[in-house]
């Protein structure tokens, strides 16, 4: 399984000069399966870059997306998706959180003429909205599984196990240790992402930026040093960086995680996500 970053930022894209390096776009990752299918992690503005990589490669084949919920930073370069502007495109959205599924279903938010000015019927793209049925799925070589997050208005987990026995868990945005009631424990997410060879998750906060954000949806990152440790994970991958924060700082981030695993987990190597990034995940041995 090869996973690609296209958008690593939260909440809103951040260009400009201190973001350079991690890069500013909001969340988007390129999944490719073992049988060459393409399975696109959220919508973001990074999806933009992913269009004209498969454009490029003339992809023709069928595109597999799964969004996580429909706040911006995960939709909002959809419209800048070059392959729904072709006619021999057939873009699959697997299963979104069921409201979220239903209210698109009725009233699409962004292709209304308000919001852009192409109106959903006139996307030349087949776009298929597959109903969501269970929490297990396959889709191409691989079984996809869902799980509820900690986040306002909701939103869903993934975990994608290949065929070959490579996983992926893909878990954003989601607030570990919540104010209330969580929808999913930690031990839950740790049961879910157990052994994945690679555990993307939502590490917008660091301790400085609390109490001010409790309850906003997102994680420590300590508490997901601590998720990735419980899970033994073979990697984890810091996500959905805050706006406000600079590469100097991601930088100081990726070394406190990765000092922390050295200790606590060893068997778990940490890396912060940055557009470009690309893994190639292996089964374990
Ligand atoms: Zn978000
Ligand atoms: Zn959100």
């Amino acid at each position: 399984m090869r996973v690609t970053f296209y958008g690593v930022r939260g909440s809103i894209a951040t260009p400009g000069l201190s973001t350079v390096r991690y890069g500013g776009n909001t969340v988007c990752v390129d999944v490719r399966l073992s049988d060459g299918t393409v399975l696109v992690l959220d919508a973001g503005t990074g999806i933009r870059e992913l269009g004209r990589v498969l454009l490029a490669e003339e992809h023709r084949g069928v595109i597999h997306s799964l969004i996580t919920h429909a706040h911006w930073d995960h939709i909002i370069g959809l419209p800048f998706f070059g392959p729904i502007w072709r006619k021999d495109t057939h873009l699959v959205f697997h299963p979104l959180a069921t409201a979220a599924q239903e209210k698109l279903r009725h009233d699409s938010i962004l292709f209304n003429e308000i919001h852009f000015p192409v109106r959903s019927h006139d996307i030349p793209a087949r776009i298929e909205l597959v109903e969501p049925k269970d929490e297990r799925w396959r889709v191409g070589s691989a079984i996809v599984t869902r799980i509820a997050l900690n986040h306002p208005g909701g939103a869903q987990g993934f975990r994608v196990d290949d065929a070959d026995g490579a996983s992926l868990c893909y878990l954003t945005d989601n607030e570990l240790a919540p104010p209330g009631p969580a929808a999913t424990s930690i031990d839950e997410l740790a049961r879910f992402s157990r052994g994945a060879g690679l555990l993307i998750h939502d590490a917008q906060y660091v301790e400085a930026d609390m109490p001010a954000k409790r309850g906003w949806g997102h994680s420590l990152v300590s508490d997901v040093l601590e998720l990735a440790k419980r899970a033994e994970a073979a990697t984890v991958a810091l996500f959905h960086h805050e706006p406000e924060r600079g590469d100097a700082e991601l930088d100081n981030i990726g070394v406190t995680a990765s000092s922390w695993l050295q200790t606590h987990a060893p068997a778990t190597k940490a890396v912060v996500a940055r557009e470009g990034l690309a893994l190639e995940v292996a089964a374990p041995k």
